[in-house]
């Protein structure tokens, strides 16, 4: 049995950023995989700000060496097409913590981005990587966990365990009771294509915000070699509710929307579309107990609006990285002592989350949104207050203001 005082269940961006943080403390810890890397991860590929402001607080130096190598585009904004189908070009505004000589995010496959995190990973002696290891159960004894693998087999003891392991942790339900609420959840779909036309010079990737979607989107997320990331998510309750299937939804765009088809007329499919959840923050959850945190997906931590989870996933593995050195400074690993990271974690990200769920809500009235943007497309200032929005809470505290709307509709 492999004994380690920190054990993190999950090496995705969130269990990788929770292991690298703990070990610029000195804090040795066990990192553990039911994969074996380089693998892949259903995604949009997206690295915002959020993601970039994290690794820099961990290392300048990741983002820099990520920047040179050919597994990224840089991506310096967004392009909203609103319901009506005007499009809004919106520039991300530089995070202030990051260099500036980077872009202010990157698009790269997860295949490729996950496996770059692994690799800093294995730089740092206190790490011990384990891949190819499916933890399936989970007991306590004596103020301590021991966690089984899928053979039964009781592999490691440990004080203090994190959940990092995504989306479908049996670990959140069971010991969080965090089930899925199809309000609080999305269905997304991914696939690959090469040679679409008409992408923003700047590899801006586009969110198109379609009437039928609504309070989802589809998207085309500019890659190295001419690729993109195509999908498109909507909330689960909304699928169930218009009974739809996102698979012939996607083609059904690709193949017959007005601007899509021309652009996609030369496209290669070369993925088929694959499916997965994305549990969203828009309710505050239990997030810890008795010797566990739980992180990234496994917290249901994702932007409501944008459907980001990496961002946030880097950011509470710190958190929980800052909670751990807490827990064996005073010995204390209790649900009550546990309680401080939850506290943290909502003080750090709720704000955004509850804003990102107001934008969602803007969404049920397309008419409003397709209203913002046409007056953005005109109005300089107005533009850049939503450029501002994308990186800065207090500018998008805005949105829950009525003053805000009435200035767009009457200023
Ligand atoms: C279609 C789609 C599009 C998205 N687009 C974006 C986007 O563009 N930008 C963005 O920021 N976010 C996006 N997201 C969200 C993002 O993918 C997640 O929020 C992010 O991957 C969460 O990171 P994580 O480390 O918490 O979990 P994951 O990345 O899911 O990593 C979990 C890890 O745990 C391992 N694991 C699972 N169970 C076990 C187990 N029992 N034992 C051992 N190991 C286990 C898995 O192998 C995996 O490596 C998207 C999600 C979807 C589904």
């Amino acid at each position: 049995m492999i004994e380690s005082e920190v054990c993190i269940i999950g090496a995705g961006p969130g269990g990788c950023s929770t292991a690298m943080f703990l070990a610029k403390m000195g804090i040795p810890s066990l990192l553990v995989d039911k994969a074996t890397f380089p693998r892949d991860k259903i995604c949009g590929d997206g690295l915002s700000g959020w993601v970039l402001s994290t690794l820099n607080k961990l290392d300048p130096e990741i983002n820099y060496t990520f920047s040179k190598t050919p597994l990224q585009v840089p991506s310096w904004g967004a392009r909203f097409i609103a319901p009506n189908l005007q499009t809004l070009d919106v520039p991300f505004k530089i995070h202030d913590a990051v260099n500036n000589n980077l872009p202010a995010g990157f698009v790269s496959k997860r295949v490729h981005f996950d496996n770059f995190l692994i690799e800093e990973v294995k730089k740092r002696d206190s790490i011990s990587l384990l891949e190819n290891t499916e933890i399936t159960d989970l007991e306590y004894a004596d103020n301590q966990v021991l966690l089984s693998d899928k053979n039964g087999n009781k592999i490691i003891k440990t004080k203090l365990v994190i959940f990092a392991n995504g989306a479908y942790s049996k670990f959140s339900k069971k010991l969080a009771n965090i089930h899925m609420e199809k309000r609080h959840y999305v269905a997304g779909i991914r696939s690959y294509y090469d040679g679409i036309t008409g992408i923003h010079e700047n590899n801006y990737i586009e969110l198109h915000f379609l009437k039928d979607l609504l309070p989802g989107y589809f998207w085309i997320f500019p890659l190295p070699n001419g690729q993109a990331n195509v999908g498109l998510g909507m909330r689960s309750d909304k699928i169930s509710k218009k009974g739809i299937n996102l698979k012939k939804m996607l083609y059904q765009l690709i193949n017959h929307n007005s601007i899509l088809k021309e652009r996609f007329a030369n496209a290669k499919e070369i993925d088929s579309p694959k499916g997965f959840g994305l549990p969203l923050g828009s309710k505050r959850r239990k997030i810890s107990g008795d010797n566990y945190m739980l992180i990234g997906d496994a917290a249901s931590l994702i932007d409501p609006f944008t459907g980001e989870g990496i961002g946030n996933a880097m950011a509470s593995g710190m958190y929980a990285a800052i909670h751990a050195e807490k827990c064996l400074k005073a010995n204390n690993f209790s649900a009550e002592f546990m309680k401080g990271y939850d506290q943290y974690t909502y003080g750090k990200l709720g704000k955004e989350l509850q804003l990102s769920k107001a934008m969602q809500d803007l969404l049920n009235y397309p008419w409003l949104f397709s209203l913002i943007v046409n007056k953005a497309i005109k109005n300089k200032t107005l533009r850049e207050t939503i450029s501002s929005m994308l990186t800065d809470m207090e500018v998008r505290e805005q949105l829950k203001k009525p003053s805000f709307y009435f200035k767009v509709l009457f200023g």
